[in-house]
């Protein structure tokens, strides 16, 4: 069965995301650790975490994924600002050993003009002060659309940043199907190709989560929009070829597309439906 959810709000806490998750039919969920702008944290709630696993092993719920707020920039030219990701990120992987065996997924940066190299640097020394090799999170780097001064755009910088990570089984990869696409990666009509590219630069075994997305915006144009399943440049047809294709199709799929609960649910039911061989499915003699 397809592991789908979508990007859920945390602040009436985790028990209230996996109710949340639940209502929609959906069996995993995405959040963020914090707000995603600012950098509180609100204290740890271990009564309503301990709830919500009860909850989720009651409900089949899975793989949940945290995410990192996107202000932060490891890769800036600031020292302070690389420092206070750092700091932050590393607070986020401490909460998240309450929720051990979960993903963290971040954007990698923008290096802000001063080279690709040099931020790619600036993200692995802070990805190797961070990591220990006690914790129970996977850290994934989030592959981008190339807006701006991004790093994350090619399969290729991604693997030069892992590539310089000490503790490199606690890293992994969150491919985003509309930043992809807005990179140039035409996953609607190469889909095999693309994903023959990324196996060729990353590895296909790094990759541990899809954010589900439509984008407003034509091929290569690196601008980040995201649309709802169907209702964008890359078409329902290639999103139910994502969700079944074999490398793909048990990762779990992340909706982060312009919508509400209602609307969310929909899209689970949408792409549900989609899915070959699902359980209970008519398989002809
Ligand atoms: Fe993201
Ligand atoms: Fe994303
Ligand atoms: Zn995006």
């Amino acid at each position: 069965m397809l592991t789908i959810g979508c990007h859920l709000s945390s602040s009436k806490g985790y028990l209230a995301m996996g109710r949340d998750a639940v209502k929609i039919n959906a069996n995993t969920f995405q959040f963020f650790t914090r707000s995603p702008r600012g950098t509180k944290a609100k204290a740890l709630n271990h009564k309503d975490i301990a709830s919500f696993l009860d909850y989720a092993a009651d409900h089949g719920i899975k793989k949940v994924l945290a995410h990192a707020p996107y202000v932060l920039n490891p890769a800036s030219a600031d020292e302070h600002l690389r420092s206070l990701a750092g700091d932050i990120m590393a607070d986020d992987l401490s909460r998240m050993e309450y929720l051990a065996g979960s993903c963290y997924n971040f954007h990698p940066g923008s290096h802000v003009g001063q080279g690709a190299e040099t931020g790619i640097s600036h993200i692995s020394q802070m990805l190797n002060r961070i990591l220990k090799p006690e914790l129970h999170t996977t850290v994934l780097l989030e592959t981008m659309a190339g807006k701006g001064s991004e790093i994350g755009r090619e399969f290729e910088e991604l693997r030069e940043i892992l590539d310089r990570i000490s503790l490199s089984d606690h890293m992994g990869v969150c491919l985003d199907t509309c930043h992809v696409w807005d990179a140039g990666y035409d996953i609607a009509n190469h889909l095999d190709e693309v994903l023959n590219r990324f196996d060729a630069a990353v590895g296909l075994n790094r990759l541990k989560a899809v954010h589900l997305n439509d984008s407003r915006n034509p091929l290569g144009s690196r601008k980040d929009r995201h649309a709802r399943i169907g209702e964008g440049c890359i078409g329902l047809d290639a999103m139910v070829r994502i969700i079944n294709h074999p490398a793909l199709k048990d990762l779990p799929f992340y909706l982060e597309t312009p919508n509400e609960l209602d609307g969310y649910g929909k899209e689970i039911e949408l792409l549900r439906r989609h899915e070959e061989n699902a359980a209970g499915s008519h398989v002809c003699p």
